[in-house]
């Protein structure tokens, strides 16, 4: 049996606004169900960076542990946790991913079948550091009600650890949006990670052109290797007028027949009602802030369109996403998306080279090396 420490370091969030600080706190005892990991590597996403300012519209009580994409190793698994959602067995030394832990009880659980929605939801990243439910630590815990899922061995950590936020995400997006026809156009609006899986998996789902609109540079490249065939850089063309214009030659006169809103800018959703094609779909997924912005509602029904709107994903996302990865890793450069590693104690670095996109997204990485 692996030989498991009574505590482990964790960066804990303590204030808002302050940097986070690594401290050393309790590995909590196994339950039944319950799995002990050993965080392989953890990814910093944006709202990492929003949720360390205290800017999110949902301030968790402090301290906590922050860190809510993780591929761990199984150190500990509790007595009858014996598979993984997709029936695969489970043992000491597999890697995993987790979902959140919805309730199975409420409204969205049992009568709309809806977990992404559940009313209880429970996730990591969040919670105090007794808990050790984060994954800038050592250690973390997985509870009884939390779905996992193995991470195939041919992937690297690097080119799985996307979906533990950003892919699950656009996949659970993409299921709610529903058939897309062959050979229509994509727009994707951002190119942060929701944006270039977003990008992929358009390219995937047998589209005729795919345009990605957004900033910087280094990331709209990868958005190239990723299956873009037109980047349009708002740093460069910073009128939506003229970024509309461009893209309507690019689709015909008559606009995309399909818009994924992926940049988190409220404005962005009434540059994406403009352009989008009479009879179109539009796909809301990165929008998390408490903004308001004007739009014109009246392109909506004008139009006919189709707008569809989603957060977040359950274990089969997550799962049909490490999937995806396997069945398309030769084709992409998925590990090009972490940018940059570091060590637990390099966590505020991380955080600030997320903040000011230096990196497309950072990971802690805390592989034996
Ligand atoms: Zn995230
Ligand atoms: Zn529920």
């Amino acid at each position: 049996m692996v030989e498991i420490p009574k505590t482990c370091r964790a960066a804990v969030l303590v204030e808002y606004g302050r940097p986070l600080e690594i401290q050393e706190v309790a590995v909590p005892e196994v339950e039944r169900g319950g799995i002990l990991v050993k965080v392989e590597m953890a990814g910093i996403c944006g709202t990492d960076v929003h949720q360390q300012r205290g800017e999110l519209t949902i301030k968790s009580p402090l301290p906590n542990i922050q860190g809510h994409e993780t591929i761990g190793r199984i150190v500990r698994l509790g007595e009858g946790r014996v598979i993984d959602a997709a029936g695969e067995p489970l043992k000491v030394g597999d890697r995993i991913m987790w979902a959140h832990a919805d309730c199975g009880e409420c409204y969205w659980c049992q009568i709309e079948r809806d977990p992404v929605l559940c009313a209880k939801r429970s996730g990591y990243g969040w919670a105090p550091p007794s808990a050790l439910r984060g994954g800038f630590a050592e250690y973390e815990y997985v509870t009884p009600k939390t779905n996992v899922v193995k991470v195939p061995d041919e992937l690297a950590e690097e080119e799985a650890v996307g979906v533990g936020c950003a892919f699950r995400t656009a996949i659970a997006g993409y299921e709610r949006f529903g058939k897309v026809g062959l050979m229509e156009d994509f727009v994707i609006q951002g190119c942060g990670p929701v944006g270039l899986y977003s990008t992929v998996v358009a390219r995937e789902s047998g589209a005729r052109t795919v345009i990605v609109v957004g900033a910087p540079a280094n990331r709209l490249e990868l958005a190239k290797k990723w299956g873009a065939d037109h980047v349009i850089d708002i740093d460069e063309y910073q009128d939506a007028e003229e970024r509309r214009q461009m893209i309507l030659e690019l689709t015909h006169g008559r606009g995309p027949e399909n818009v994924v809103e992926a940049s988190g800018y409220p404005p962005a959703v009434a540059e994406g009602l403009e352009m989008i094609m009479k009879g179109g779909k539009y796909l809301i997924l990165g929008q998390t802030s408490a903004a308001t912005t004007p739009i014109m509602p009246s392109r909506i029904n004008e139009k006919g369109l189709t707008i569809v709107g989603s957060v977040s994903a359950h274990i089969v996302h997550f799962y049909r996403a490490l999937q995806f990865l396997k069945a398309k890793r030769e084709k992409y450069p998925f590990g090009e998306i972490i940018s940059g590693t570091y060590r637990l104690e390099d966590i505020n670095e991380a955080l600030a080279n997320m903040a000011s996109a230096k990196e497309i997204k950072p990971a802690i990485d805390n592989r034996e090396r």
